[in-house]
């Protein structure tokens, strides 16, 4: 049977090209009336996952010893804040890295989305704010129905501070253009981490523990009516399972976010589709599964 027009427009956006397929009968694109019924929603779900204590209230130093323009901090390059810092100060004139860091998470869980976007680039917490050039916050705002959560940011996420904007990026944006998903205003983009870790290794659980801080804040923010995870740390981080994606894919998953219970698929990261071009199909259908879970919410 071949491909009906909008069926093929969506292939030709992921690269896959026109093709003689069959239509599967999970495709909400399809008139009403000739749609199937939603994939398989009882999950063998793993426990959710647990949310870390925040850190405990702490006296804060005073401003004057921390403040920072966040502009500033976020555009300067590694080497040009080193060479700004000033000489290391004596331990009782300021505060000390510890204390830096408690009080950037100090209250986090009534931080505002704005305020919590003024923390990050302010944050130090974790090795990565050495080697950064950015920190990379979020794609949209709290009244995103999806939320995608990502790893962390790559090299030209770091250059541009926003997410999902290197050639992973385009993939993922096409894609979401093919089933009529718009970055930003249907969907928010975030990562686990905030910061580019070197060479684009995997996050380390120190750093993921630190910075998840900021995420569990950002999804209790953005009160999602569904989560799409992309990629082994996403999944692992936010449902706290060791599973591999293929295990986790096509079952709906559910995550409490702010006391709700929030449905969540499981996908693969769209820089994996870069490496894996046949595994776009399963990432096409995963996003359909998303957006049946939007009309479903
Ligand atoms: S990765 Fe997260 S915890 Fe580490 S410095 Fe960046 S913002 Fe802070």
């Amino acid at each position: 049977m071949p491909l009906d027009a909008e069926r093929s427009r969506i292939w030709e956006a992921l690269g896959i090209g026109p093709q003689w397929i069959e239509r599967g009968a999970e495709d909400p694109l399809l008139p009403s009336g000739t749609r199937a019924s939603a994939a398989p929603v009882s999950a063998p779900a793993p426990a959710p996952a647990p949310v870390p204590p925040r850190p405990a209230p702490f006296r804060s130093p005073e401003p004057s010893g921390r403040a920072q323009p966040a502009a500033a901090a976020a555009v300067a390059a590694p080497q040009a804040r080193q060479a700004a810092a000033p000489a290391p100060a004596p331990a009782a004139s300021g505060p000390s890295a510890h204390e830096k860091t408690l009080a950037i998470f100090e209250g986090i869980g009534s931080a505002t989305w704005e305020e919590l976007a003024r923390r990050v680039p302010l944050c130090e917490a974790c090795g990565l704010a050495k080697t950064r050039i950015r920190t990379v916050f979020a794609d949209g705002a709290p009244g995103c129905p999806l939320v995608m959560v990502g790893e962390a940011p790559g090299a030209e996420e770091d250059m541009q501070g926003k997410p999902f904007v290197g050639k992973s990026g385009q993939l993922l944006t096409h894609a979401l253009e093919a089933v009529g998903i718009e970055r930003g205003r249907d969907a928010a983009i975030v990562n686990v981490l905030k910061c580019r870790p070197p060479h684009n290794r995997d996050p380390e659980p120190g750093e993921v523990t630190l910075c998840r801080h900021f995420l569990d804040r950002q999804l209790e923010l953005l009160a999602p009516k569904a989560l799409v995870l992309m990629g082994r740390p996403a999944a692992s981080t936010v449902l706290g399972t060791d599973l591999s994606i293929a295990r986790l894919r096509g079952v709906v998953h559910e995550v409490e976010i702010g006391g709700r219970r929030v449905p969540a698929i499981v996908t693969y990261h769209p820089s994996y589709l870069l490496r894996s071009l046949t595994e776009k199909e399963k990432f096409w259908h995963d996003l359909l599964a998303a957006k049946r879970l939007l009309a479903a919410a």
